[in-house]
């Protein structure tokens, strides 16, 4: 009988260790972010202190995302939202906010952060939008975490709100932030040194995802697959650049790993264009990190634009 109860204990012990974990070790602020370059940086800036998720997949277009209860009930335990904004996530973001029923991370809340809110948006439409033509960047481009130079600020705005949200960790985030800086920036020089030839180059990209991109580093985006953001490109359209680019060829052609390339390639074979497919965010599932995410994308730029120009 002792030793069926000593079983029973051991088992019980052994079962609330898997479920507790190593997590409540420091009391984990629950951290959920929409895509993973937010995520990678949350990650960074919080340290031991937060347990971080993402709610897209590296994989997935972060303007259609869909809105599953399992991501719902991820929010509904989240101590800090972390959104991009700039309507990024209008399209699936609200529908999980009053699914989750958690009114610590809802717009207003210290536990809602928009990080389109800590940098200087690009492509802020001027005078009367017109929404019936489609558009899905109403409100300026919300892809500014492909420049280092915005999401260094947006990383000091995250540690910023993780220490409001937990003080005892005030030091640790500050830290935290100052280290992942001053490597972002070695690390900005040398892909800056890097891609210092491609200054200038011309190229057409897929969505307007990577002006923030071509801004760094002194790309000159001229035209792009889609007539509009999130309007799927037509055969006239296509047939247009196609015709542009045999008459003026362009460096090449650039889009993210989340679009279908089924067009690009099309392009690519009529032009003899490149084209360069990136990564559409950093692998955080697979604990990529921020800066090991643009190291790949320098790198692939690199191949492509100064490699050849050598
Ligand atoms: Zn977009």
């Amino acid at each position: 009988m002792t030793q069926l109860i000593r079983t029973w204990l051991l088992t019980c012990a052994a079962l609330a260790a898997l479920c507790l974990g190593p997590r409540t070790a420091h009391a984990e602020l629950g951290v959920i972010a929409t895509t993973p370059e937010l995520a990678s940086l949350a990650a960074a800036v919080g340290g031991a202190r937060v347990h971080v998720q993402a709610l897209a997949l590296p994989t997935q277009d972060p303007h259609w995302v869909d809105a599953r209860p399992s991501l719902a009930l991820q929010l509904s335990r989240a101590q800090l939202l972390l959104s991009v904004g700039a309507d990024l996530e209008v399209g699936w973001l609200p529908t999980l906010l009053v699914g989750s029923r958690n009114g610590r991370v809802q717009r207003g809340s210290a536990g809602f952060l928009e990080a389109a809110g800590l940098v200087e948006l690009l492509e802020r439409p001027t005078g009367k939008l017109d929404r019936s033509q489609g558009d899905i960047h109403p409100s300026g481009n919300p892809h500014f975490l492909l420049d280092p130079r915005r999401a260094e600020r947006v990383a000091v705005g995250i540690g910023k709100r993780l220490a409001q949200l937990d003080p005892e960790g005030r030091a640790s985030y500050l830290e935290n932030t100052q280290r992942f800086v001053q490597a972002l920036r070695q690390a900005r020089h040398r892909w800056e040194e890097r891609l210092s030839q491609a200054r200038g180059r011309e190229v057409i990209t897929f969505h307007r995802s990577l002006s923030y991109l071509a801004d760094w580093l002194g790309l000159q985006v001229v035209d792009y697959l889609e007539p509009r953001p999130g309007v799927p490109a037509t055969p006239r359209h296509v047939a247009q650049l196609i015709a542009r680019c045999k008459q003026r060829p362009v460096s090449a052609l650039l889009q993210e790993s989340w679009q279908p390339s089924n067009t690009a390639e099309l392009f690519a074979a009529q032009t003899g264009v490149p084209l360069v497919i990136l990564p559409g965010a950093p692998d955080f599932p697979g604990g990529e990190s921020y800066v090991g995410y643009l190291e790949r994308v320098v790198e692939l730029l690199g191949a492509a634009l100064v490699k050849g120009a050598q």
